[in-house]
């Protein structure tokens, strides 16, 4: 199908795309990659009269280390984050999921703004951000604020950004020593959204105890889900095979899947125990 016609605005500057979308209010939609929104709306799902791309805003695509976080531009494209080094230096979690999004065009136009401030669970941005603790940072006409990811998802399709707000970079604190973290999904084929998938940050100490968790899990719920007993279930203990066991039970009780054509309710509860239980055991390898 082709899109209903719109106008189109190009603004060199983040204060005149704010101004651009106070100017337009409901009836703009941001820009980024596009392939999130161009799909929307050749299905007709959303008709904005006018796309503000913000592509030739200069200072929005970056990675890189300030103050004991690692800042994301939020137009950073997916490529960008898969090759790099500083990001597989603290973070190769983030190797792993843009692999396994979609295929290299997408990702080389995607970008992770875009994908969170999308709102889709199914993505795996979320997941991921979920269990490493980030903060976005959405800028509007009264500066920027910072939005812990905890409080960024609402509901379907919906987010914690503000009328007249663009997201504009995405914080990630940097963890100490004895930190691993992975991610996976299942997909029914490459490039397919997940039929559920995982992430899994963990830190031990020097005596082997778990002080740190975030554990994420993808498209088994309405909005990306943090799985909090699996995450209790680790702290302060050593990782042992009971204490994963029960992490694994815990996010297949907690999480709130849907019967479609990927799988059945009871399929994807099982998938997620299996994920969860694989994420940590890899997370733990990276821990050394
Ligand atoms: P856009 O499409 O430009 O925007 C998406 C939405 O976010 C729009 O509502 C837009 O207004 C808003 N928006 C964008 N940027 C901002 C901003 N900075 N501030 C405020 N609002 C903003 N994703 C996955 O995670 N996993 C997959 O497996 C996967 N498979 C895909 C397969 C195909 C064939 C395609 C086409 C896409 C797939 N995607 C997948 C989605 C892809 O990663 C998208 O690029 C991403 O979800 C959206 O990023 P974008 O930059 O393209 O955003």
């Amino acid at each position: 199908m082709i899109a209903q016609s719109f106008n189109y605005e190009s603004p060199g500057t983040l204060k005149d795309a704010i101004s651009l979308l106070e100017k337009y209010g409901e009836e703009a939609k941001i820009l980024s990659g596009g392939h999130s929104l161009i799909p929307m709306m050749k299905l007709r799902f959303a008709s904005p009269d006018v796309l503000i791309d913000i592509n030739n805003i200069p200072g929005l695509s970056h990675i890189k280390e300030e103050g004991g976080v690692v800042k994301i531009g939020a137009l950073t494209r997916e490529a960008e984050i898969e090759h790099s080094d500083l990001l597989k230096k603290y973070f190769p979690i983030f190797a792993d999921v843009t692999k396994q999004i979609a295929d290299p065009q997408v990702r080389n136009r995607g970008t992770i703004g875009g994908n969170l401030a999308h709102g889709d669970a199914a993505n795996d941005h979320p997941a991921v951000m979920l269990s490493l603790n980030a903060t976005v940072i959405a800028t509007g006409a009264n500066g920027e604020r910072s939005i812990p990811i905890d409080e960024f998802f609402f509901g379907f399709y919906q987010t914690a950004l503000q009328q007249g707000e663009i997201l504009t970079e995405i914080q990630i604190p940097i963890p100490p020593k004895g930190t691993g973290s992975s991610y996976h999904k299942q997909e029914r084929k490459v490039g397919d959204y997940a039929t559920a998938g995982c992430a899994v940050q963990i830190t031990i100490d020097s005596k082997g105890v778990c002080t740190a968790a975030g554990i994420g899990l993808t498209n088994v719920n309405a909005t990306p889900l943090r799985a909090v007993r699996s995450q209790d279930a680790l702290l302060g203990k050593p990782i042992t095979d009971a204490t994963i066991a029960d992490a694994a039970k815990f996010a297949s009780e907690d999480c709130n899947p849907s019967t479609d054509l990927r799988g059945s309710d009871e399929y994807k509860r099982h998938l997620v125990a299996v994920l969860v239980t694989r994420m940590i055991h890899k997370a733990m390898e990276r821990t050394k």
